[in-house]
């Protein structure tokens, strides 16, 4: 049985991560987040890890005090995320943090050769580049938890990656599927915040509702299955039952099918290339009765035709993009901006950002910092 470490262990993803570890009987020997730390306790006394991290400073000098009783090594900070991700017991690295923050302890976990179970999209997004040479350099295994990334990677078991002619990359539509941009003016958190299908961190949730989620995926799919964006094609799935498919060059399509539970994707990420019984329902086909497929909507979600843009130029321009993005959602959250708002700031740190040829981990952080600063002080102006 592999020995894991999960970082993000507090959130969505880490949670349901912790269901299907403690469903597998699995050990765990690291566990991180950034200040939740009633529930890094919680867990640490559970299952019993070696090491736990936690981002803030101040969580993590009471999280030591809490845990003192368990001999536990409580460490702090983004020194603290790469030790957790770096700890020699682990076999595998589940990274669930959110955002951007998660590409260093990415990069260290393949470094020091461990497996990575990459729910942490932004990371791809930003670092693509960076992230798949170290792969291929240390011949490890990146296994995709995005649930779309997860289907793709079960379909391209069946075949020869070469043969591959295009990738359907799904999305429900999010709240807002069908609506026009007149309509979208006073969406607040609140509605962006209910997802018709999938229960999710905030950041993803008003990701969906934006389709910047499907913009950040067709960038993920990129890297992880080396296709341009003209090899990828959003189809509008508003039951989310087909998580997403892929067509040969004889135009056979396979799709993956489930109900809508991350435990699966996460179970398979776990226990690949095996398949075990797990705690995810068995999906009634007849029961759901009717799948529906619709082209999006680019015009109204701006952010999705922006992700398109970016992959296509490269660079930079993907961790620009990402990072305005990051700082845009926080001002949204906060009631600081408006919903609209979120793919006009993308668009224009991205016009901002300057095409260059290579970009090493220093030039992606300065990008991102770069353009978060931009919509800081674009937003501003209308504070
Ligand atoms: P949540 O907001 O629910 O959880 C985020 C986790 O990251 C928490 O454990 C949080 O800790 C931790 N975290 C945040 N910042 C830091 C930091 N600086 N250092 C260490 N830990 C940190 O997010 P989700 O679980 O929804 O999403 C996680 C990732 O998975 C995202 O990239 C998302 O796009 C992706 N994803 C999510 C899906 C879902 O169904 N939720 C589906 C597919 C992909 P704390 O609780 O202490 O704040
Ligand atoms: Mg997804």
């Amino acid at each position: 049985m592999k020995k894991i470490a999960v970082l993000g262990s507090t959130g969505s993803i880490g949670t349901q991560t912790l269901e299907v570890v403690r469903s597998l009987g699995m050990s765990v020997c690291a566990l991180a987040a950034h200040s939740n730390i009633d529930l890094l306790e919680k867990q640490a006394r559970e299952f019993k890890p070696q090491l736990v991290a936690a981002f803030d400073l101040h969580a993590a000098k009471d999280l030591r005090i809490r845990l003192k009783d368990t001999g536990i090594k409580v460490v702090q900070g983004m020194e603290g995320l790469c030790e957790a991700a770096t700890i020699p017991q682990a076999d595998l690295i589940l990274n669930a943090v959110v955002g951007m923050v998660g590409l260093k302890p990415t990069l260290q976990a393949i470094a020091a050769n461990k497996d990575v179970a990459l729910a942490n999209k932004e990371t791809l997004v930003a670092g693509g580049q960076l992230v798949m040479d170290a792969v291929r350099q240390r011949r490890i295994q990146l296994i995709p938890v995005d649930s779309e990334h997860s289907a793709i990677f079960q379909c391209l078991q069946a075949a020869d990656p070469k043969e591959l002619n295009k990738i359907l990359l799904t999305a429900s539509g999010g709240p807002f599927f069908g609506k026009k941009a007149e309509e979208l003016k006073n969406v607040t958190p609140q509605m962006a915040l209910k997802h018709p299908n999938w229960k999710m961190g905030a950041k993803v949730t008003i990701d969906s509702a934006t389709m910047m989620n499907k913009g950040l995926e067709m960038m993920e799919a990129g890297w992880l299955f080396h296709v341009p964006a003209s090899m990828i094609e959003v189809v509008i799935h508003r039951e989310s039952i087909v998580h997403s498919m892929v067509e040969f060059q004889d135009h056979a399509i396979l799709a993956q099918m489930g109900v809508t539970d991350m435990r699966l994707p996460i179970q398979y990420a776990l226990t690949y290339p095996k398949r075990v019984e797990g705690p995810v329902e068995e999906l009634s086909l007849t029961d759901v009765g009717k799948l529906t497929f619709y082209p999006p909507d680019e015009k109204t979600f701006t952010c999705l035709h922006a992700c398109k843009v970016a992959m296509d130029r490269g660079g930079l321009a993907p961790a620009a993009a990402n990072g305005a993005n990051e700082a845009a959602v926080s001002l949204f959250l906060q009631g600081k901006i408006g919903f609209l708002q979120i793919g006009e700031l993308v668009t224009a740190a991205l016009e901002e950002q300057k095409d260059v040829p290579s970009s090493t981990l220093d030039e992606i952080l300065a990008a991102d910092q770069a353009a978060r600063q931009f919509v800081l002080e674009k937003a501003g102006q209308h504070f």
